[in-house]
């Protein structure tokens, strides 16, 4: 399949330089060579955020500790990949392979990276809880154990023009027929609209990238959300494939975020988001706060 969008003018800054608030990014460590070797929904998911918080993340590239929640999420994501794995490979895996893989991934992962853990004991009482999530996911999940995936954790890169870089991207599951599962865990319950909303950038950028892979449209996505409350809860929901609207939107970003990235236009947002931004402080000392 063959995408095509307008390609984006990069312009030159007119902000005399005396007021320029951030470093240079062309200079000295802070270059980025492959900011703009490809595109990716967290990229932009990222631009669109917050335009700073994209600048310390991916140009000043400033290494933050691994937060909590964070690092359970991926301990999480990373037993769903190897349950579903092995149901593509018809070798499904027991409960008892499955926890092993959790033990032994949490080590490997705790032992090289720093996670803030409030107490000692915090450690033992998240791996519990992430078991105790998976495990409700396993016997609420809608996927019939005979379901055998279309695609797991499938990598792609999609063409999307001449002037804008490959969109990158991995599917976490693709279901028979051609629908685009991703998982997530959250502390909370999330409104199906909210969801939907919320991801929005990041469900446009798997369908350009299944039908770039396939030339079909996706039948729909399923957001599978397991919730980390104190008895964990499943809740999944469904939407039909990208809309034409969602598409543009996409597109438009993809257009601002080449221009900006061009113009260095890492223009701070504010707002409740903020509470949750690992450079606040920063960010707040380069604005003279
Ligand atoms: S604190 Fe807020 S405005 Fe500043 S970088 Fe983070 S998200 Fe952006």
């Amino acid at each position: 399949m063959s995408i095509t969008a307008s390609v984006p003018q990069a312009s030159s800054p007119t902000t005399p330089s005396a007021i320029r608030l951030l470093p240079d990014p062309r200079t000295g460590d802070a270059a980025e060579p492959d900011l703009l070797r490809y595109l990716s929904a967290s990229r932009l998911k990222c631009w669109q955020t917050c335009r700073r918080q994209f600048y310390f993340r991916y140009v000043e590239r400033i290494s933050v500790p691994t937060a909590p929640a964070l690092f359970i999420g991926r301990q999480i994501h990373e037993v769903l990949r190897l349950w579903n794995w092995g149901k593509w490979k018809n070798e499904p895996l027991t409960p008892e392979q499955l926890r092993a893989a959790l033990n032994e991934r949490w080590e490997l992962d705790a032992s090289k990276e720093f996670i803030p853990w409030k107490s000692p004991g915090d450690e033992v009482t998240a791996k519990a809880q992430a078991w105790a999530m998976l495990e409700t996911y396993f016997a609420e999940c809608p996927l019939a154990p005979e379901e055998q995936p279309e695609g797991v954790e499938v990598e792609v890169e999609c063409d999307l023009g001449a002037g804008i870089p490959p969109l990158y991207g991995i599917i976490d599951l693709v279901r028979p027929g051609g629908r685009i599962v991703d998982y997530k865990s959250a502390a909370r319950s999330p409104g199906e609209d909210m969801a939907a909303h919320q991801h929005s950038t990041q469900l446009a950028c798997y369908a350009l990238l299944y039908r770039s892979a396939t030339g079909e449209i996706e039948t729909g996505f399923e957001l599978h959300h397991l919730i980390k409350t104190k008895i964990p809860k499943v809740i999944i929901s469904t939407y039909g494939p990208m809309s034409a609207a969602m598409e543009t939107e996409l597109f438009f970003l993809i257009d601002d975020y080449l221009e900006g990235i061009a113009r260095e236009a890492w223009v701070p947002s504010p707002g409740q988001h903020c509470a949750w931004c690992d450079h606040l402080a920063l960010c707040r000392k380069r604005s003279g706060m």
